[in-house]
């Protein structure tokens, strides 16, 4: 069989990178490779076209409200290609800026900023910032996913659209639904920074895989040796036990 390759869009890295999220293209991308596959990682910058016929996964990472705000002009061009890349069961992760900019709106101080109602979603805002190490369970990884939430934002989800995970400790969307996170079609919108992936390595995989269907009809993936990534996992769910 031909060397599988994959194809990931970074956009707006050196302003969406809050609490290392570009650590997860990092990790995506040495899953790939330890599995003989390629991975070809294209960064996309404020003023940007963008072009996705020929990607497979887009990250977008967290910031904070500058940030969002100087991107927003930008990825709303965007959004006729990021819907129909959705649509087409395109995979895309989201994390907690990034996350927000995914649904119809966000509110940000006295100022309302529209999203890319990519997924059927809207964030306003409440106090206190909802900051500290989070715990979820969610069925696409079977360890529960660890990390670090800070945002004031309030996320919403809408009837049709699935929440990541439950939340086992921390805030989650709202601090109050119990529910962390999205999940529609391909896409993982989620508040959990860390990076999320290092130590989640099954969301990483859930990732790679889909993009993998997608592509190559199959999603067959080997198994790696995971020793270091789930012992920092259970590093964290330990401290967390214990907070
Ligand atoms: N600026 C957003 C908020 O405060 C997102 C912050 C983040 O990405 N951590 O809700």
């Amino acid at each position: 069989m031909a060397e599988r390759c994959l194809r990931v869009a970074h956009l707006y890295p050196e302003l969406l990178n809050l609490y290392g999220d570009s650590g997860n293209i990092l990790v995506l991308r040495k899953r790939m490779e330890w599995r003989q596959m390629a991975c070809v990682v294209e960064e996309t910058h404020v003023g940007d076209g963008l072009s996705l016929t020929d990607v497979d996964l887009v990250f977008i990472g967290g910031g904070s409200d500058r940030e969002q705000k100087i991107v927003c002009d930008s990825l709303l061009r965007s959004q006729c290609e990021l819907a129909a890349f959705v649509a087409d069961g395109g995979v895309l992760l989201a994390v907690c800026g990034g996350y927000q900019l995914l649904g119809h709106s966000y509110a940000m101080g006295d100022q309302v900023v529209p999203g890319l109602s990519l997924v059927d979603l809207y964030t306003d805002r409440g106090s206190p910032r909802l900051i500290g190490n989070v715990c979820v369970k969610s069925p696409i990884a079977a360890e529960p996913i660890v990390g670090y939430e800070n945002h004031g934002g309030r996320t919403h989800l809408g009837p049709g659209v699935e929440p990541l995970g439950e939340v086992v400790h921390g805030y989650g969307n709202d601090g109050t639904s119990g529910e962390e996170g999205c999940r529609y079609h391909n896409v993982v919108g989620t508040y959990v920074h860390g990076p999320l992936l290092p130590k989640n390595p099954g969301v990483a995989d859930w990732l790679i895989a889909r993009a993998l269907e997608r592509k190559y009809g199959t999603a067959e993936l080997e198994p790696l040796d995971d020793t270091e990534e789930h012992a920092a996992n259970q590093v964290m769910r330990t401290r967390i036990a214990h907070t």
